[in-house]
């Protein structure tokens, strides 16, 4: 019997993909939203219990005061893959558990897999500040490319386009366009060391120390505190580290400060 469903789902699937490629994702997606519209109506709230056991008294009165919650962060990331249709298909499959609001194509082509306001997986075990549900809180853009080749101009002028779009419609602070790799600094590298952040922070999006930098750190300045400040997670110091130095500076490096290097972490640290 369950060979028999599988294998009629097996057909169904053929049969949709040969009129659309994603239908039954498309139909999957309507049908969660749809769920999570009937969560949202509910007019439910827990039970609570004082100290000795006894219910607290308590009631549903409806404010008529609200909107929808806002991203506040955009994660930049890499996908890993060899073309956008190979990571369309990761992020329509029920069994790869990852996926991103957007996707950019290496000729530039913008595809949106999920509304703004809902919670993608792209993220993972990450933390910034004090945020570890980066998730909850972040509009997640995969840009196609394998971790190595340099991202093309039509890409990064596609993502320039985004951003100003996200920025605007949800008033996100210019500080919080960052990467995979700053918020989970000891698992992930993306975007690659060739991303072209000071591009974006010309524009807007990130901050970045400046290119010319004249003072220097002060004798008591705490580079590990200054990590932390701008957000990094510092329990793995070295990859810490690296990673601010793969996004800040534009170069893969070892773990520790030379004098040129700090003045630098110490120049960005103002501006936070
Ligand atoms: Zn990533």
């Amino acid at each position: 019997m369950r060979f028999i469903a599988y294998s009629l789902l097996v057909i169904m699937g053929i049969g949709a993909c040969a009129k659309r490629p994603y239908a039954l994702s498309e139909r999957s997606y309507r049908k969660q939203s749809k769920a999570f519209s009937k969560t949202i109506r509910a007019q439910t709230f827990p039970t609570l219990l004082d100290s000795s056991g006894q219910k607290i008294p308590a009631d549903w009165v409806s404010t008529v005061n609200f909107n929808l919650r806002k991203p506040n962060y955009v994660i930049i990331h890499h996908t890993a893959q060899n073309s956008a249709e190979q990571t369309l298909k990761t992020f329509t499959l029920s069994k790869s558990q990852v996926s991103a609001h957007y996707l950019i194509g290496k000729d530039g082509k913008v595809f949106q897999l999920l509304n703004d306001y809902l919670r993608a997986w792209h993220g993972g075990v990450a933390k910034w500040g004090s945020t570890s549900d980066i998730n909850s809180n972040a509009i997640g853009i995969e840009l196609d490319n394998n971790g190595l080749d340099p991202f093309s101009d039509q890409q990064i002028e596609s993502l320039i386009s985004l951003l100003q779009h996200l920025k605007k419609n949800y008033n996100i602070p210019t500080a919080n366009f960052i990467g995979h790799s700053d918020i989970a600094p000891s698992r992930k590298v993306d975007p690659h060391v060739t991303f072209p952040w000071r591009k974006l922070a010309d524009k807007g999006f990130g901050l970045m120390p400046d290119t010319l930098i004249s003072e220097t750190a002060p004798a008591n300045f705490d580079p590990i505190a200054a990590l932390r400040i701008i957000g990094y997670d510092t329990r793995d110091l070295a990859a810490a580290i690296r990673a601010f130095k793969r996004h800040f500076l534009g170069k893969e490096g070892d773990a520790d400060f030379s004098a040129e290097e700090l003045n630098a972490l110490y120049n960005l640290y103002c501006k936070y």
